[in-house]
């Protein structure tokens, strides 16, 4: 066994090697530039693996694994530091610690017993309710207590409570051996700064406060001066306030302006936060202060999340680029680091593009500050993210240091001021005698001399990661151009957003999102879906990280291959709009995962019509009453779950209602309206004639109840087509008609996504019958992944763990639960059961043939087989145009994308033989009309799934290495690889199409 099969093995679901998990733990907030990464430097900071443990016990076996394979391991919070702390620098293992979030609290000691991956906010909102509150947290409320500890640094509160290792009473750790110890006092200088060098935390003693309301108030100051001396005064009066933050002039106009906050816009704002209990001995001293330096004085709000520095950064992002540098210094020092940065950075409190700087400021309780300096440049938000402007950062850096401070954090980029860095913030350590740098380099060099834990931060690296010491160098190189700006073209390779381009080709406009993002993890945690899957790809966050990890194997690799099976993965999302309310950036992040799913949908292939003889039976086909004005909408959606339109066709009968039936041959266009309404006009011409005369639609599908109340209203009057139906999900027809005794019985009532708009009124009626309706929320995913990805697999399983059965308004989230062994019926099922009918599957109607894993195998090869074969026989007019591959990627494509697309439109070709054979094989068998159908359609989805997911490395890489025999051209082999890979993703649907180009008609 291997080190793959072994984690395999060892942690099953909660292991992964996709390329949804590895590119998404692959970026934090200061996500590696290309200036770094590109041209020699090769940072590998996507992770083999990644592993999200559960338990203790899971973590000292995985540290057992890594050691045994000798494979670096890096522990993960929410990946909301800024220095590339929690990335890979040399491949290996990512411990995401998102499935470790418990918190106990010890009431007697008035401590939190924390995990790892519980967030800060978790841990407040769990000890509110025994009276008690933190004392202290990073003003990223959303990271989580492991990556505070590691990081160690100031935060909320730091007035009062000082630096997080203040506030923490013990750190369990599993050490580089595997052993869990327990660090208290002195030890905790062996964890805390560490960035997890020297063990991974697992369970912590985070000390509390008694709970009391905090009041705010604002001071405005008129000049830097004045603020100083405030500062100054705040010191020497020794004000009982618990946080006290200093916001410069153009921060707050931007907070004020962007967020609506109670700042003065233009000024010096001082945000004071206190206990309640406390008003009568700061407020006093406050006005004090005020009247000395004629400053304006109001009551703020300090629950407003613009409060915490989110709101800068977002509110100063999103009107142009900056680039910002965390530093400590003694308050003392303020003058100073400020006559430094005027330096190079031009007036202080005025920031504007290419010029000028702003300070974010909190007070310590020690007169140490911390000082987040403020700059802007005039790049595009991508070309900042790819070049990043390593000069100034770098000169900012040397003025901390300069005046005798220290950085916040050392990450990737700045090894050489770990001393300085650890000591100076280490003055809790001081105090008892303890020099943090010594004992963590002492202590890794014993415990960890293969240098497995986290590479490359902190410590200068001797044997993994060595590379991020060429660091220095790239910046040294930075500096000789003016801080950076139009550095990329000079000494970037490939133009400064190459990398970017080709991963929004993918992505679409979600790519210049993720560039905005500024990683504060608030959206993780509203996240519903996140909350099912505690996965981090599975939160908008890790989506818009995954974009910088494509962006990054770009480079690293030369190319980079998005299978649509990933961005399924991503795109699952339960519309519910949760993440748009908190996002400080004010990212539409909902509708952007809409987008992404029509995206996949306009990729899948049409499924070839089935017809699904309902009619068949005499019974049902007393419903079918061709003249109604009413019509039952069946539908292909319905063709994967029969039995629910069975069952509905046999409710109806009971009613005595009749209808006029719409088969599964019938397709009302939910995908091409999902997929940007492209081909929906045909759909809708196709449906005129049936739906014309209609007064009432009645659907079974959410999807089609969707389609048909939304897009068919909307289009309807553009089309000059009549459309004055009602639309009625079955649901509610039936609640209406049938008499049924809830008797107080509890449901689980999973509302579809495409439910939403009628699952209020379900639920009043299920409850006015005398049910017991609990609302279980969740999207499927079912409808996109009948053919892709394992998202819906997942998210069956976790909404099924908790429920002992779902009722489900989805006839296909309903299978998609079964399949994954989750006790689920639809709601129609769970009615007819009510009024004593059975849901026996007559033959004819059961459910798709699905094919045998060696068929599906069988057809794999085949498209494999096929599509090198054609790819390969374009492979010398390949060679003879490669020199144009100089031009990059974009002129190159033109070139060669006509022959590409024939290859493709050949390999369908190929691939249709065989698929012939098969089904003529299948005949040949004595199978009948409709199981060749069903066939058919089953071969048709999993061709699409193989396609879509199949990964073309491996295929481009032979074709190259044939171009290669075949010319003695030089030529740039990232950017054949890359078109090759694009033009064959673009055009994938030829492949689809010319293999499937058979109708059922045809099969028969
Ligand atoms: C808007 C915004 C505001 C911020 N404000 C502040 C602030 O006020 N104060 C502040 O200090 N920081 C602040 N930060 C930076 C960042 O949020 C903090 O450094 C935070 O503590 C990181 O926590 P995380 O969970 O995201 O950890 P990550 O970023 O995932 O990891 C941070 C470091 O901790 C290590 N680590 C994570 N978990 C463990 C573990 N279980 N065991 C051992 N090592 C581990 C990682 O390897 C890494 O080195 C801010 C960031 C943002 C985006
Ligand atoms: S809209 Fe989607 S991504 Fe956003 S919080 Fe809701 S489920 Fe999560
Ligand atoms: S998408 Fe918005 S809420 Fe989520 S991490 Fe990014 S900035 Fe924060």
């Amino acid at each position: 066994m291997g080190l793959r099969e072994e984690l395999e093995s060892r942690f099953g679901s909660n292991f992964s090697d996709s390329i949804t998990e590895r590119f998404s733990h692959s970026a934090d907030m200061g996500f590696v530039p290309q200036l770094v990464w590109s041209g020699d430097i090769k940072l590998n900071l996507i992770p083999d693996y990644v592993i999200y443990p559960t338990s203790v016990e899971d973590v000292v076996d995985l540290v057992k694994i890594t050691l045994k394979y000798k494979v670096p391991i890096i522990p993960y919070g929410r990946a909301t530091n800024r220095y590339g702390n929690a990335l890979s620098v040399d491949g290996g293992i990512v411990v995401d610690f998102a499935k470790m979030d418990k918190v106990d609290v010890d009431e007697v000691n008035s401590q939190a017993i924390s995990e790892p991956g519980a967030t800060w906010k978790l841990v407040d909102l769990a000890v509110q309710s025994k009276g008690l509150q933190l004392r202290t947290f990073p003003s990223s409320y959303d990271s989580t207590v492991g990556g505070g500890i590691a990081g160690d640094a100031l935060g909320i509160g730091s007035y009062e409570y000082g630096f997080i290792s203040d506030n923490i009473s013990f750190v369990d750790m599993v050490n580089p051996r595997g052993e869990v110890v327990r660090l208290e006092g002195p030890n905790l200088a062996l964890a805390s700064g560490a960035e997890g060098i020297t063990g991974i935390i697992v369970r912590a003693g985070v000390k509390l406060r008694k709970y009391a309301p905090t009041e705010a108030i604002v001071l405005a100051f008129n000049s830097f001066d004045d603020t100083v001396k405030a500062i100054g005064e705040f010191y020497r009066e020794v004000i009982p306030a618990w946080h006290v933050q200093v916001r410069g002039p153009s921060i707050s106009t931007n907070i004020a302006d962007r967020f609506n906050a109670k700042l003065s816009r233009g000024k010096w704002n001082m945000i004071v936060m206190y206990p309640s209990t406390r008003s009568t001995l700061v407020e006093p001293k406050i006005y004090r202060i005020a009247q000395t330096f004629n400053a304006e004085i109001y009551e703020g709000e300090w629950t407003g999340w613009w409060s915490f520095n989110h709101g800068v950064v977002a509110a100063l992002r999103s009107k142009g680029l900056l680039i910002h540098q965390h530093g400590l210094i003694h308050y003392t020092k303020l003058v100073e680091l400020v006559n430094e940065l005027k330096g190079f950075l031009g007036e202080l409190g005025k920031l504007e593009p290419n010029s000028g700087f702003d300070l974010d400021i909190d007070l310590e309780k020690r007169e140490v500050l911390l000082v987040n300096a403020f700059t802007e440049v005039s790049l595009k938000n991508e070309d900042k993210k790819i070049i990043y402007d390593l000069a100034k950062n770098t000169l900012m850096m040397d003025s901390f240091i300069k005046v005798g401070g220290s950085l916040l954090s050392i990450g990737i980029f700045a090894h050489k001021y770990a001393k300085n860095r650890l000591s100076a913030m280490g003055k809790t350590f001081q105090q008892l005698g303890v020099d943090r740098y010594e004992v963590i380099k002492k202590y890794k060099e014993e415990m960890d001399p293969e240098e497995l834990f986290n590479p490359g931060k902190v410590l200068e690296p001797k044997k993994r990661g060595k590379v991020v010491l060429e660091i220095v160098g790239k910046q040294q190189e930075a500096l000789r151009f003016r801080f950076g700006i139009g550095l990329a073209k000079a000494i970037v390779p490939g133009g400064e957003v190459q990398g970017f381009k080709v991963v929004k080709r993918y992505l679409d406009i979600f790519a210049d999102y993720a560039m905005q993002c500024i990683d504060c993890a608030m959206c993780v945690t509203v996240c519903p879906q996140f909350k099912l899957i505690p996965q981090t790809p599975y939160a908008p966050k890790g989506m818009f990280d995954f974009v910088k990890g494509a962006v990054t194997y770009y480079y690293l690799k030369g190319g980079v291959d998005i299978p649509d099976d990933a961005i399924v993965e991503l795109s699952g999302c339960h519309k519910c709009g949760l993440c748009d309310g908190v996002c400080p950036a004010k990212i539409p992040i909902s509708s952007l995962l809409v987008r992404l799913n029509g995206i996949v949908a306009k990729k899948m292939p049409e499924e070839p019509p089935v017809d699904v003889p309902l009619l068949q039976d005499p019974e049902l086909r007393s419903v079918n009453d061709n003249s109604s004005d009413i019509i039952l909408w069946v539908g292909k959606n319905l063709v994967d779950n029969p039995n629910v339109a069975i069952t509905v066709l046999r409710l109806l009968k009971l009613v005595g209602a009749k209808a006029k039936v719409i088969g599964t041959t019938y397709d009302s266009g939910f995908m091409d309206y999902i997929s940007g309404g492209e081909k929906l006009n045909e759909k809708m011409e196709k449906n005129k004639s049936v739906l014309a005369s209609a007064l009432e639609v009645i659907t079974i599908a959410p999807e089609d109840y969707r389609v048909f109340s939304e897009a068919y209203k909307d289009y309807s009057n553009m089309n000059n087509m009549r459309m004055g139906f009602e639309v009625s999900p079955i649901e509610l027809r039936l609640l209406k008609s049938l008499q049924i005794d809830g008797n107080g019985e509890e449901i689980y009532l999973h509302a579809a996504c495409y439910a939403t708009p009628y699952v209020g009124e379900v639920i009043k009626r299920l409850t006015d019958l005398g049910f017991r309706v609990r609302k279980v929320e969740g999207c499927s995913g079912a409808i996109l992944e009948k053919n892709l990805g394992k998202r819906a697999d997942k998210m069956a399983r976790a909404l099924g763990a908790k429920y002992p059965m779902l009722v489900t308004l989805c006839p296909l989230a309903s299978l998609k639960f079964k399949e994954n062994g989750i006790p689920a019926k639809t709601l129609v099922e769970f009615i007819a059961e009510k009024v004593g009918l059975t849901t026996v599957v007559t033959s004819g109607t059961k459910a798709k043939l699905e094919l045998s894993d060696s068929e599906k195998q069988e057809l794999r090869n085949i498209i494999t087989t096929s599509l090198l074969k054609s790819l390969s026989s374009k492979s010398s007019i390949i060679a003879d145009t490669v020199t144009f591959t100089s031009s990059g990627i974009d002129e190159y494509k033109k070139i060669i994308e006509n022959v590409i697309v024939e290859a493709l439109s050949d390999a369908g070709d190929g691939i249709k033989v065989h698929i012939k054979k098969l089904l003529e094989n299948k005949k040949a068998q004595g199978a009948t009309y409709d199981d060749i159908v069903n066939y058919l359609s089953a071969l048709i989805k999993e061709l699409s799934n193989i396609i879509s997911t199949m990964q073309l490395d491996p295929i481009i890489g032979v074709v190259i290495n044939q171009v290669k025999g075949l010319t003695s051209e030089q030529f740039d082999e990232g950017v054949l690889r890359q078109t090759l890979i694009l033009l064959v993703r673009e055009n994938e649907k030829v492949i689809k199409e010319r293999a499937t180009a058979l109708t059922a008609d045809a099969a028969s």
